[in-house]
């Protein structure tokens, strides 16, 4: 997949751009606060139909501008979409081929993107529930129905939470939910682990490519309902089927806990995930330029776990890469880049910290213009 042509009007700092690019890498150059960031925000807006660093819409659409359009051409093996937004204060508007898409669901899916921007470095430090949805979102990439059930999960968390919230909470509706909540659940939590098991070697032998063959960089699924970490891919993985039991008997003796607390205490809402190094809790082991690499090597693992496991190549985006190793691992990066056959956007303030081969094209950003310039 990949994106041949970009339109923008009134996006952030971006006017009015016309684009068209290279099916390998596009590189966009310039002095801090151009337009770069907001060229790649600009691309993930029309996958994903919300910005990277924005909660609400009017923050995207440019200072005092009524609304923002994007519009672009994806190639996807031979057949061609175009995909459309339109976003003002209030509505974000979704077209394929001209039409309005009116679910979200049935738009989302047709861009495949995978972001990597400066803040994903301190991944392992972030709150949970940032982790939690990463993992959610690269589950989605990957299957695309998953998110028809999470959505779900999370209306039915919501009645269930205001249930328990009220003076005299319906023990009837409750278990209502609670049998609605369930199977659910389950699916959650297996897509979940199945998705960590997937990615596991692929990550192991990404950060082994780039960073150290030595160290073994493997994913670990911190289930709310078990004690124990679940390491995957190491070969001794705790059995799905036991992870599911937990859940099921611990949603089983919930109640009275959940009534004295006023609020839904277990299931997937509260799980987590990590990264272990060498089988230890890279959180609290690994070096700052480990974790950095581990967080680039979760995203291009991202990309050959969605290759391997269902043929789609995702459009890759990589923020202000530069700064984020040293020499050496910088250049293994640009070697594992350069055998992809990925399309990817790559910022950057120097021309020099980027080594990509022949498929390439430049751009440079200044004060929200942007010219290809070879
Ligand atoms: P850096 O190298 O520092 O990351 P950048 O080129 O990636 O810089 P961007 O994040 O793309 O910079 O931001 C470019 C400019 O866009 C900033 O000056 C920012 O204030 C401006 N900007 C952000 N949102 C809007 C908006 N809604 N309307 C107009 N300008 C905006
Ligand atoms: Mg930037």
């Amino acid at each position: 997949m990949h994106l041949a042509s970009l339109d923008i009007l009134h996006f952030r700092n971006l006017s009015q751009i016309s684009l068209e690019f290279s099916e390998g890498f596009n590189v966009f150059y310039g002095a801090n606060a151009q337009g770069k960031s907001n060229l790649l925000e600009a691309i993930y807006t029309l996958a994903f139909l919300k910005g990277f660093r924005a909660d609400r819409l009017c923050d995207l659409i440019e200072f005092d501008a009524q609304k923002a359009q994007l519009a672009a051409v994806v190639q996807n093996n031979h057949a061609t979409v175009r995909l459309g937004l339109e976003l003002d204060q209030k509505l974000r508007r979704p077209f394929v081929d001209g039409m309005p898409c009116a679910r979200a669901r049935d738009y989302l899916g047709i861009l495949r993107t995978i972001l990597f921007v400066p803040m994903d470095v301190a991944f392992l430090q972030a709150p949970p529930q940032l982790r939690r949805t990463a993992l959610d979102r690269m589950v989605f990439n990957l299957r695309p129905a998953y998110l028809i059930d999470l959505e779900q999960y999370q209306k039915i968390q919501k009645q269930k939470s205001a249930v328990l919230r009220s003076e005299t909470p319906d023990l009837s509706l409750l278990d209502v939910y609670d049998a609605q909540l369930l199977p659910i659940g389950c699916r959650l939590i297996e897509a979940r682990y199945d998705y960590l098991r997937l990615i596991a070697p692929h990550i192991r032998h990404v950060f082994a490519s780039i960073f150290d063959q030595s160290l073994e960089c493997l994913p670990v699924y911190h289930n709310a309902n078990m004690r124990d970490d679940i390491q995957l891919g190491s070969g001794h993985e705790i059995p799905l089927a036991q992870v599911l039991d937990a859940y099921r008997n611990a949603m089983s003796k919930a109640r009275e806990r959940e009534l004295a607390r006023q609020q839904m205490i277990e299931g997937p809402h509260r799980d987590d995930w990590s990264i272990a190094l060498n089988g230890r809790p890279a959180k609290l082991y690994a070096s700052q330029g480990q974790q950095r690499a581990m967080s680039l090597a979760i995203k291009m693992a991202e990309i050959a776990c969605l290759k391997a496991e269902a043929d789609i190549e995702p459009v890759f985006l990589l923020d202000d890469v530069s700064s984020e190793l040293d020499p050496v691992r910088h250049k293994r990066l640009f070697e594992y880049l350069n055998q992809l056959t990925t399309q990817t956007f790559l910022t950057t303030t120097s021309r020099e910290h980027v080594h990509v081969d022949s498929v390439a094209r430049m751009f440079s950003v200044d004060n929200g213009s942007i010219q290809h310039v070879c």
